[in-house]
């Protein structure tokens, strides 16, 4: 259980950035994963009212402020009439109405989960983040590490004419994934992203590419190609033998749909 000592409402980021680099301090985003860890800090770090909760579309992106509750991406009409329903498909398991009220973008994001099925499809929109005093960088690159004390401001995801699609696998509704898949498609673009390995969400690029050079699409060889990129290991949920044999069966049907 999370022990903090002293609630801080902080005044300005750059200051919830200065205490936050001391490792007796914590942020607070929803706070909803942060209270479930067992550690003591001096502080918490709320910065909820110096961050947006809104979701804005904007010169070809829309922006995801990192307050934005996942109950309000799996509702948004803006993030509906661009990509389907593929934000609420990769949210609506996650616990119920009320979680979802409470748990933040940015909170999702930073906790660089493996089952987050949200960062997967975020990975597979090719998504950027806005990090205080940074600026933008590509979520490929902040999923590689580092960055572990910056904060997320907004999450910015391009506008384009394209199908995405995210198959996954679960025992229960409210479950986290097994295993799950996101593939994504626009004119020239093809973007295979596989998560719950259970390691974090990985880009398959060359498969993507292979995609992208006309290749039969879900032919033996695209399909073999992302396996030999991906890396699969047990945990409570399921073994690396399930998820590498039910991982072609996702990809292929994902890949299915955004054709059809
Ligand atoms: C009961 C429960 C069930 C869940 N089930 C699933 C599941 O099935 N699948 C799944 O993928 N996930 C699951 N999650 C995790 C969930 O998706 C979120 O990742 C998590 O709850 C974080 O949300 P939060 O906004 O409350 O962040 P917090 O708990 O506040 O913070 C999480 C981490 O991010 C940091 N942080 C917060 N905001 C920012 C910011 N703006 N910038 C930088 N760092 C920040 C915090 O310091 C902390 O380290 C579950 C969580 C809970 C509580």
């Amino acid at each position: 259980m999370l022990k903090i000592e002293n609630y801080i409402k902080s005044d300005s980021l750059q200051q919830a950035k200065e205490l936050y680099r001391l490792d007796v301090y914590t942020l607070l985003g929803g706070g909803t994963l942060s209270r479930l860890y067992d550690q003591s800090f001096i502080g918490g770090i709320d910065i909820a009212h110096l961050l947006g909760n809104k979701i804005l579309e904007e010169e070809h992106q829309i922006i995801i402020q990192a307050m934005t509750s996942l109950r309000s991406i799996e509702e948004s009409p803006v993030l509906r009439t661009w990509y389907g329903s593929v934000f609420k498909d990769c949210v609506a398991h996650l616990g119920g109405v009320q979680l979802r009220n409470m748990i933040s973008a940015g909170g999702t994001v930073a906790a660089r989960q493996g089952t987050s099925e949200f960062l997967s499809v975020l990975l597979a929109l090719d998504a950027s983040l806005d990090l205080y005093g940074i600026g933008l960088i590509a979520l490929e690159q902040y999923l590689q590490g580092g960055y572990e004390k910056d904060i997320i401001v907004s999450l910015h995801i391009p506008c384009k004419t394209a199908r995405i699609h995210l198959s996954s696998v679960r025992k229960n509704y409210t479950d986290a994934s097994m295993l799950h898949a996101v593939v994504y498609r626009d004119e020239k673009t093809w973007r295979i992203v596989v998560g719950a390995r259970p390691m974090r969400a990985k880009l398959c690029s060359k498969a993507s590419r292979m995609l992208e050079q006309e290749k039969e699409p879900d032919s033996k060889e695209v399909i073999d190609l992302a396996m030999d990129e991906l890396a699969f290991a047990t945990d409570l949920r399921a073994t690396s033998e399930y998820r590498e044999s039910v991982c072609p069966v996702l990809l292929r049907r994902a890949i299915q749909e955004v054709l059809s």
